[in-house]
């Protein structure tokens, strides 16, 4: 039988152990604060943020959001970067990506403070986490370490593919894999749009996790029997649903799922986790700029 991995069962886990650390906090007289800041029409990107925002608030978490006009110049940004660096009430800042055109994302990450980049996107954080030394390890290759720890799989000596290597997924996906620590210690390859032959690398995978960005890439026939799939991927496909689309994964999740030891479904997978560990390292923040001892889960 292949273990579908439930991506909200462990997110609450991680959510119950965080209300002991929220506790734990709001004894020593401090309430971990996120603020979030949309530049953007983009419907997705307003969804994203609303849920951060529900999640803030469901934990107990002081959530404040800050909206600016798409078409202001970037000055205005980094003004509210700049407040928010300087406000001791918020512990965690998270800049809804991508900005608009005119604005340098790079020029928006370099602008936190790296002390309050909860998404760990900052180039300082990324060369911490690159040197094994992670202050906020990125949200979603995180929880993903998250999911394959709760489906019992061990990553140690294992071969881990990872299909993608984007600065927020990939990239930071491969560095947790390597590292000499619990949930690395694997042997990874990297695969990207020049890979040849992407089914003969994936099907020497014991884990393989997919953060590509096109529906249904990676399916049946390019996983080793039992191996652990790990679906990133949310891409919205056209169908004839009340909203005239639905959302699937970067695998095909019925025939893989035929292969697979374990997998996580879309929705319902990596999705929940990266929410969930975005309060993590929120409420990480919050214990280390107030230097209140939290046991995180
Ligand atoms: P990017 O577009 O930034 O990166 C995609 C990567 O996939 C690139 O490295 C690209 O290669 C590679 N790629 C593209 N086509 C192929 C192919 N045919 N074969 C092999 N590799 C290929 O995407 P992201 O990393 O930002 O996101 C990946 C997916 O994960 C998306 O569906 C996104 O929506 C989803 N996502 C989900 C999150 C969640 O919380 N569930 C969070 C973040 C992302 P190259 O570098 O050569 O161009």
């Amino acid at each position: 039988m292949t273990h579908v991995i439930d991506g909200n069962e462990v997110a609450d886990g991680v959510r119950e152990g965080l209300r002991d650390c929220i506790d734990d906090l709001e004894s020593a007289g401090v309430t971990p604060g996120l603020a979030t800041v949309l530049m953007s029409d983009d419907p997705a990107s307003e969804t994203y943020v609303s849920m951060k925002q529900r999640a803030c608030e469901d934990l107990g978490i002081d959530g404040s959001h800050h909206e600016l006009d798409p078409d202001a110049p970037a000055d205005e940004l980094f003004d509210v970067v700049d407040e928010l660096n300087d406000d001791p009430g918020v512990h965690g800042i998270l800049v809804q990506m991508p900005v608009p055109d005119h604005i340098e994302n790079e020029a928006v990450l370099r602008r936190i403070d790296p002390i309050k980049d909860v998404d760990g996107f900052h180039p300082e954080n990324v060369g911490r986490l690159v040197a094994g030394d992670a202050r906020y390890k990125p949200c979603t290759p995180h929880g993903v370490q998250k999911l394959i720890e709760a489906a019992d799989v061990e990553t140690e000596g294992a071969h881990a593919v990872v299909v993608g290597r984007s600065d927020i997924v990939g990239k930071p996906m491969a560095n947790l894999l390597i590292q000499k620590a619990p949930g690395g210690n694997a042997t990874t390859t990297v695969c990207h749009s020049r890979t040849e032959d992407l089914g003969a690398v994936t099907r020497d995978a014991d884990i393989v996790i997919a953060a590509v960005g096109v529906p249904e890439l990676v399916d049946g026939s390019m996983i080793a029997a039992g191996a652990t799939v790990i679906d990133v991927g949310v891409n919205r496909v056209d169908a004839d649903t009340e909203k005239g689309y639905e959302l699937v994964g970067d695998v095909d999740f019925e025939s893989a799922r035929e292969r697979a030891g374990a997998i996580t479904p879309v929705p319902g997978g990596v999705g929940p986790m990266t929410i969930a560990m975005l309060m993590y390292n929120t409420v990480k923040a919050a214990g280390v700029q107030e230097d209140v001892a939290i046991d995180l889960p």
